[in-house]
């Protein structure tokens, strides 16, 4: 039988939970006991948001979560009147969202099984957002479960982490991204490994590299930049390199999306119509959307810095390895003659300190630092011997 725990990647230590908690919950007898609170940690990719929405489909579907059934397929397209899937696009969860999804979710579930939340990014839940949402989880309707979704623990706020269940991921390992990228995406051996390795168990990257091939040529731009950093003039250079092919990236995959959502909510206020509805309202809401889509196309670009600094981080750390005398276990196979060049002329001691440059980067990133000033930055101390 097909189950949608089947998608998981080399999480089975936490399937078996979630099974039993659904398989529990269905049994009215032992409605009480169920954990109305549940939160997701992982690293990026170890597919944390795939797991809550798996949890969700089990709760909702009347065969255990078959994955096939129209429950199971409704709640993966967020068209089930009982799941709901949050999906931040912004830099944050404000608290004004918070509240107006504690009010819509209050209702009891149409099915009469469960109303389920899964919120992908609760680390991005300002503070007074945070708040709202651990008032209602404090007092859950007795049908509701919240599904909550975070980096690490340390995420979330110790008052909202207290009161979840706490599942943490693993990070698949990469002969198990290999297999799942063969068997069920259809992709090449040979292409399957190479991808999976370079990303280091993160599913969507790997997938995403070994199935775009300007992706690949991007990563293959990325990974020379270190060779590149000779001068001031060059490593400036290098950060506006890496900052443009982010914001193509970024933008390839933002626009045709924008244009969909900008055309459909037009024609929900009649477009062409030059009357009423675009007047009452219409361009309004365009303008909102087109603000939301601003802030999304923000992040997303961040989110590319942030991928092209980890695969640079990939080749410091191969340094690292050539330098102590391991060579059998290069990430970046495909570079071994540049990373052994590189590690023969570099200090042994200065690899450890451009993978701390970089991890500050990501930190700095992550709090909202411009990008280009901060990837400026980090490239001139990446220049320096
Ligand atoms: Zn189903």
């Amino acid at each position: 039988m097909t189950s949608v725990f089947d998608n998981l990647v080399g999480q089975e230590h936490i399937i078996e939970i979630l099974q039993s908690a659904a398989t529990a919950s269905r049994d009215g007898a032992q409605t009480q006991e169920m954990t109305h609170a549940w939160l997701f940690t992982g690293p990026p990719g170890s597919g944390r948001s795939p797991a809550a929405v798996a949890f969700a489909q089990s709760l909702i579907c009347s065969n255990k979560g078959c994955g096939i059934c129209s429950d199971c397929n409704a709640a993966k397209t967020s068209g089930h009147p009982d799941v709901e899937v949050i999906r931040t696009e912004g830099l944050s969860i404000k608290v004004e969202e918070i509240r107006e999804l504690v009010t819509r979710v209050a209702w009891a579930p149409s099915m009469g099984g469960w109303r389920v939340v899964v919120m992908e990014d609760a680390d991005r839940l300002t503070e007074s957002a945070a708040n709202a949402l651990l008032k209602a989880i404090e007092e859950p309707g007795t049908r509701t479960v919240w599904l909550l979704c975070a980096p690490t623990l340390h995420d979330v706020l110790p008052t909202i982490r207290s009161r979840c269940r706490y599942l943490q991921l693993r990070t698949p390992s990469i002969e198990a991204v290999t297999q799942v990228l063969i068997n069920r995406d259809r992709i090449s051996p040979d292409m399957a490994q190479f991808a999976a390795k370079v990303s280091q168990g993160h599913i969507g990257r790997a997938r995403y590299l070994a199935t775009n091939e300007t992706a690949r040529s991007n990563r293959k731009v990325i990974m020379q930049l270190p060779m590149q950093l000779g001068s001031l003039a060059s490593a400036l250079q290098a950060a506006q390199t890496l900052v443009d092919i982010a914001s193509e990236e970024a933008k390839a995959t933002s626009e045709s999306r924008d244009e969909i959502e900008i055309e459909k909510l037009q024609e929900a206020y009649g477009k062409g119509a030059t009357g009423r509805g675009m007047a009452t309202g219409g361009s309004k809401a365009v303008k909102e959307l087109e603000k939301e889509q601003k802030s999304r196309a923000t992040r997303m670009v961040r989110d590319s810095i942030d991928g092209a600094l980890l695969d640079m981080a990939t080749f410091y750390r191969d340094v690292m390895m050539v330098q102590s005398g391991s060579t059998e276990t290069l990430i970046n196979s495909d570079l071994s003659r540049e990373v052994t060049t590189y590690a023969a002329s570099a200090p042994a001691s200065s690899s450890i300190k451009k993978l701390d440059a970089i991890m500050e980067s990501r930190t700095h990133l992550a709090m909202n630092a411009a990008p280009l000033v901060t990837c400026e930055a980090l490239m001139c101390r990446l220049a320096q011997p």
